[in-house]
C-alpha cells in the first residue's frame, strides 16, 4: 500500500496534536488546582507546594521532568504526585485521538473546515479533562470554565458552518443545547440531591456539540453518560466499595458519555436502529 503525501501530513498533524496535548495537560494541572480556589491561572508562576521554590523551566517539561526528577522536588526533595505526569500523558493521548478522528472525518473538506473543527474539538477535550478532575476533586463544575464554553463553541461551530455552508448543523446544535439543558434541569428539580445546577449548565454545552454532529451522536452522547455512570455504580455496589447514594459526581460520566457520542455516536446509533429493525 502506498502512503500518500496527504496521509503522511495527517500523521504529522496527529503527532503534533499529541505534543500540544502534553503541554496543555501541564497547563490543565494548574487550572484544576487553581480555578476551584478562585486563583489566577497565569500568575504567580508554579511553585513547589512544600518549599515554595518557583519551578524552573527545565523542570516543567511535561512527563519528562517528573521522570528525570524521580518524582521529587529539586529543592526540598518532597514527593511530586504521579497525577501530574499522568494528566499530561492522558491529555497528549486524547488530543492525538481527537485529531485523528477529526482529520479522518473532515479531511475531504477545506483546510478551514478541518482547522476550525480541530480547534473546537481540542478545546472541548481540554475543558473535559479539567472539568472531570475538578468534579472528582471538589464535586463542582466551575462557571468560570463552563459558561465561556458556550460562547467559544457557538462561535467556533458558527465559523465551521460558514466554511461548509451547512447552517442546519448549527440550528440542530442549538436545539440539542436547549433539549439537554432543559432535560437536565427537569431531572435536577424532580430528583433533589441528584443532579446539580453545574450538571445542568454542562449539559447544554455537550448538547450543542453532540447535536451539531447529528441526532445520532446526541442520542448516544446523552444516554451514554447515564449508562456509564450506572455500570460503574453497580460495579461499586457489587464490590461493596460504596453504598447507594454515596457521593460519586456525575460530571465525569456526562463527559465520558458525550465523547462516546462524539467519537462513535453515528456508528452506535445506526447499529441500534438496525437492531430494533428501523433501517
Ligand atoms: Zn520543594
Amino acid at each position: 500500500m502506498r502512503v500518500t503525501a496527504v496521509q503522511q501530513l495527517a500523521v504529522v498533524l496527529v503527532g503534533l496534536a499529541g505534543v500540544f496535548g502534553l503541554l496543555i495537560g501541564s497547563f490543565l494541572n494548574v487550572v484544576v488546582y487553581r480555578v476551584p480556589a478562585g486563583l489566577s491561572v497565569v500568575r504567580p508562576a508554579s511553585a513547589c507546594p512544600s518549599c515554595g521554590h518557583e519551578i524552573r523551566g527545565v523542570d516543567n517539561i511535561p512527563v519528562v521532568s517528573w521522570l528525570v526528577l524521580r518524582a521529587a522536588c529539586r529543592d526540598c526533595g518532597s514527593r511530586i504526585s504521579a497525577r501530574y505526569p499522568l494528566v499530561e500523558a492522558a491529555t497528549g493521548v486524547l488530543f492525538a485521538v481527537v485529531a485523528a478522528v477529526v482529520i479522518a472525518r473532515t479531511g475531504a473538506g477545506s483546510v478551514a473546515t478541518v482547522s476550525v473543527s480541530l480547534v473546537a474539538m481540542l478545546y472541548l477535550m481540554a475543558i473535559t479533562v479539567a472539568l472531570a478532575l475538578i468534579d472528582l476533586d471538589t464535586h463542582r463544575l466551575p462557571d468560570a470554565i463552563v459558561l465561556p464554553a458556550y460562547v467559544v463553541l457557538l462561535v467556533l461551530l458558527a465559523v465551521c458552518s460558514a466554511t461548509t455552508g451547512d447552517w442546519s448543523a448549527l440550528l440542530r446544535g442549538v436545539i440539542g443545547m436547549l433539549v439537554l439543558a432543559v432535560g437536565y434541569f427537569a431531572l435536577a428539580v424532580a430528583v433533589p440531591g441528584g443532579m446539580g445546577m453545574g450538571d445542568v449548565k454542562l449539559a447544554g454545552v455537550l448538547g450543542l456539540v453532540l447535536a451539531y454532529l447529528g441526532w445520532g451522536p446526541l442520542a448516544v452522547g446523552a444516554f451514554g453518560g447515564f449508562a456509564l455512570g450506572a455500570i460503574f455504580a453497580i460495579g461499586l455496589v457489587a464490590a461493596r466499595r460504596a453504598r447507594r447514594g454515596s457521593g460519586i459526581p456525575f460530571g465525569p460520566w456526562m463527559l465520558a458519555g458525550a465523547w462516546v457520542g462524539i467519537l462513535a455516536g453515528d456508528g452506535i446509533w445506526s447499529a441500534y436502529l438496525g437492531l430494533i429493525g428501523l433501517t
